[in-house]
């Protein structure tokens, strides 16, 4: 159900929150199992609280977008009360002593958090592979990776579990995902929506933002989780959430694509390691707008080819330095029987974090060490700059940018596992996103034998214009 027809059922009270709420718990009770989607769901006793709230709002002729709206929650953002693992050992028994501001706006808004779902450990993956939890299976096929890192969000949402829910990208993660998944998901301009209260991955590069199976439901909850957080020192003062009128009718930046510039990076599009129906799909996209008075520029990003170590680096330095707190004394797990303190933090780090955690604050600290800075981090940052002009130039000529949010379809369950080389290569067209801060939608193409996701990237702050763009051509395919 979109969010707009659970909404109209309240107002006309042909259904109660809890008969909607029930409905979604009986189907997480019916899949979880199968695709481990969630690492906890919240206790009957504090969801229905929130039922009798939300209920009372809407008696009260209160509706917001979200009022009565059933939400599930990536496990590395707080919710007071309950534990925030980031699917580590290491916070396995990490209680959220306060709520991110995310979850502060949900509750504001009436919305109803359901649960915590599974990731990759602290955000790091791009298929859901490295959880403490164990992997996430995709609903299309669960013989398929779900992607990651937030793929516990993806199938909850992908399998009817939750009508929405909330995940992380720092390279990626929210739609990598959705495009493995069939769905929406979107990443909002750096600055857009509040990190507080999310535990850092790559601080400069995190952004929280919503998945959705209706492209219209991603207004709705943009309205209510974006705009300034004073908590946050890098959100922006500007932003003002416009996305939805006071009747909940969604509002367009336009009605058609007529004279809407769009760029196609055709090299990227021909290169031998995207695969056929992946190129495909994008072709036929382009081709609907270019029919419906879109206008086609051939676009190139001359160092796109950049983007995946100069994220890598970036990313891995800022999280040697996040994850340095984790430490067995201040948060979380702590090993046993140590004759020291020194022993004591080695032993609880070295049993805490996973491979793949380990790996990457290995190379963080590498990377940011004496000597190696400045031939690594500060290189690092300067290609960072040199990418974001490459965008910039490219948004000046263009309104969007239509290009694959994955050069594949989703492989199978422990194929790349071995090879974290082969698997950072299938974040080559998300990562130079976050590195220019820029906002990206994906969205679902269902033609071929297996859906494709499609990503479209504008200018900083244009979520309003993307998401406008992403609802025009959904309507232009009749999904
Ligand atoms: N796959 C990328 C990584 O592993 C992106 C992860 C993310 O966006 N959190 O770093």
């Amino acid at each position: 159900m979109k969010v707009k027809d659970i909404l109209s059922k309240y107002i006309k009270k042909e259904a109660s929150v809890k008969e909607i709420v029930d409905y979604y718990l009986s189907n997480i009770e019916q899949k979880n199992e199968k695709y481990n989607a969630f690492i906890k769901i919240f206790d009957r006793e504090f969801i229905y609280d929130q039922v009798i709230r939300s209920q009372r709002m809407i008696d009260e002729g209160n509706i917001t977008p979200l009022v009565g709206i059933p939400i599930a929650i990536k496990d590395n953002i707080n919710v007071k009360g309950y534990p925030t693992t980031c699917a580590s050992k290491i916070l396995s028994n990490y209680i959220s002593p306060y709520n991110a501001t995310v979850v502060e706006k949900l509750y504001a808004a009436g919305a109803i958090i359901i649960g915590k779902t599974n990731l990759d450990e602290f955000a790091m993956g791009s298929t859901n592979e490295n959880s403490f939890y164990g992997i996430v299976r995709n609903p299309l096929d669960p013989e398929l990776v779900s992607g990651g890192s937030s793929g516990g969000s993806a199938v909850a949402v992908a399998a009817d579990m939750v009508p929405l829910s909330l995940g992380s990208d720092t390279g990626g993660s929210i739609r990598l995902p959705a495009a493995f998944c069939g769905i929406y998901g979107l990443k909002p301009t750096y600055g857009v929506v509040s990190r507080y209260g999310l535990v850092a991955y790559a601080s400069s590069l995190d952004q929280i933002g919503p998945f959705s199976k209706y492209v219209e439901d991603l207004f709705m909850i943009m309205q209510v989780i974006s705009g300034f957080d004073p908590y946050d020192s890098t959100s922006s003062r500007d932003f003002k959430p416009d996305f939805v009128d006071d009747s909940m009718n969604i509002k367009l930046a336009f009605r058609d694509v007529r004279g809407l510039r769009i760029g196609f990076p055709t090299k990227i599009v021909d290169d031998p390691a995207v695969e056929d129906v992946v190129r495909n799909s994008v072709n036929d996209i382009i081709r609907l707008l270019e029919d419906n008075g879109a206008m086609i520029k051939e676009i190139e990003f001359p160092y796109l080819e950049y983007a995946i170590p100069c994220y890598y680096i970036i990313a891995t330095s800022e999280a040697s330095s996040n994850l340095a707190r984790y430490d067995g004394v201040r948060y979380g797990f702590r090993a046993n029987d140590c004759e020291d303190v020194r022993t004591m933090m080695k032993k609880s780090r070295g049993e805490g974090f996973g491979l793949e955690v380990k790996r990457r604050i290995l190379v963080g600290t590498f990377c940011l060490s004496s000597g190696y800075y400045d031939a690594y981090y500060k290189k690092a940052l300067k290609v960072r700059n040199i990418i974001k002009k490459d965008f910039q130039n490219i948004l000046k000529e263009v309104d969007f940018v239509i290009m694959p949010t994955s050069p594949t379809l989703p492989w199978k369950i422990g194929e790349k596992i071995n090879d974290p080389v082969q698997m950072y290569l299938s974040d080559i067209y998300t990562v130079a996103v976050n590195l220019a801060g820029l906002p990206s939608v994906n969205i679902p193409y269902y033609k071929y034998h297996f859906p494709v996701g499609i990503q479209i990237i504008s200018d900083h702050f244009q979520e309003s214009k993307i998401m406008s763009l992403a609802y025009i051509i959904t309507n232009l395919l009749g999904s």
